[in-house]
């Protein structure tokens, strides 16, 4: 049960817009049967809706196709999971089961195709089921680069998104043209920056922005339109700021790991009451993926400058595979993240059995402690239920590190 909006000081001028926004947020978050998609699609005849799995996809195509872009992300703990068990492992992680029950279910019907990246061996098994348990849906399996060279890997991916590019034309009936691509691009510079501002508000000033309340506002992203998203971050960090919420003197942390299946609400709360201020995450990554806009030249193609942004400016994260890398640069990345965000700590939180996560992160946390950060790590699934051992772990996290700090 989420705490109701202000419970513990009065209500300051906006507090109702900003619990509108967060409930109207809520609504659109617990959406996994794709309500606001179907409307969107009647309100639309004849477009495409087409779902990407995590971590990166390039809705700028899809969006540059007339289309909306839908994040597929599992059912969290609000689906029960029957059918989906019964085409995976036991020993793998939750997502592709309740993601293949709203499959099965009929949720996913508005859907006229799913990217699914090559983010994991579960993603890719996922998009082959996928093609054998939904004929007739368009399925693309989504490979990027092993070599960040741009003249290897960048050619590799500009020959991944133009075939994309072309087939995603053909599902929408109209070959997408630079312009259009390029006025998808601003739009999702301009996404990429409200989130980022969102972020720098709550780095600096958490209080005023709690981490499982700016998740909800960025799951709202999986089914809205870029555009309608955007403007809902904007406000809600006008809101936000101006909330008057009372100064709390938290631990600082990043939360890392939880990239791809979706951590229930309930451990976002959980962290954030046991003593911690989370002051950057990977809940987004996915709409963080590429860091600072594309905002490709006149004179360049904007399909080699979104390539060219993956390979400069992509997230140096699990997900991403580096050649020869032994977890330095991923780790450094963390690093920086958190030192930008002036964290005191860092909590390594990865859905159990996911492979990504949880290959990188010895390496990852080697270089948290090399930098001086203290750490500590669990795992969850998408339909755990039981914080308190978590709340525990966390809380005396908390304190150790306000006992570290103040000595
Ligand atoms: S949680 Fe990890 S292993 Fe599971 S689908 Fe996501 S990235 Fe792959």
């Amino acid at each position: 049960m989420v705490a109701p909006l202000n419970a513990d000081q009065p209500a300051a001028a906006g507090a109702a817009p900003l619990q509108a926004l967060v409930e109207r947020a809520r609504a659109l978050s617990e959406d996994v049967q794709l309500e606001a998609v179907r409307a969107w699609k009647a309100a639309h005849p004849g477009r495409i809706a087409v779902g990407s799995l995590p971590v990166w996809a390039p809705r700028e195509l899809i969006h540059a196709a007339g289309g909306l872009p839908v994040g597929v992300r599992g059912g969290g703990d609000g689906v029960e999971v029957v059918r989906g068990d019964a085409y995976f492992q036991s020993y793998i992680c939750q997502l592709p089961r309740s993601t293949l029950e709203l499959a099965l279910d009929g949720s996913y019907d508005c859907l006229d195709g799913v990217i699914f990246p090559s983010t994991c061996d579960v993603i890719r098994n996922l998009s082959g089921m996928w093609q054998l348990l939904l004929p007739g849906k368009y399925v693309r399996y989504l490979d990027v680069p092993q070599s960040l060279r741009e003249d290897l890997g960048g050619r590799f991916l500009e020959h991944e998104l133009r075939t994309l590019r072309d087939e995603l034309g053909q599902l929408a009936g109209a070959p997408i043209s630079d312009d259009a691509l390029r006025a998808s691009i601003a739009a999702y510079d301009a996404h990429r920056r409200a989130i980022e501002d969102v972020y720098a508000l709550r780095a600096a000033t958490p209080w005023l922005a709690p981490s499982w309340e700016l998740y909800l506002v960025l799951r709202a992203g999986d089914v809205l339109p870029v555009e309608e998203h955007t403007a809902m971050l904007r406000e809600y960090r006008e809101l936000a700021a101006a909330s008057g919420r009372p100064m709390e003197d938290q631990a600082r942390v990043v939360l890392t790991g939880a990239f791809c299946e979706r951590p229930p609400l309930g451990l976002i709360q959980t962290v954030e009451r046991s003593g911690c201020a989370i002051v950057d995450d990977d809940l987004a990554l996915g709409l963080r993926f590429i860091r600072g806009d594309v905002a490709p030249p006149p004179d360049e193609d904007p399909l080699a400058a979104l390539a060219r942004a993956f390979l400069a400016r992509g997230r140096r994260c699990p997900t991403m595979f580096l050649p020869d890398d032994a977890g330095q640069a991923k780790g450094e990345a963390l690093v920086e993240d958190a030192r930008r965000a002036g964290a005191e700590g860092v909590i390594f939180a990865a859905a159990s059995f996911c492979d990504p996560a949880l290959l990188d992160q010895p390496m990852t946390a080697k270089a948290v402690e090399a930098a001086g950060l203290p750490s500590t790590s669990f795992k969850y699934a998408e339909n755990t239920g039981q914080f308190q051992p978590i709340r525990e772990q966390t809380g005396a996290f908390a304190d150790a590190i306000k006992i570290w700090s103040d000595a």
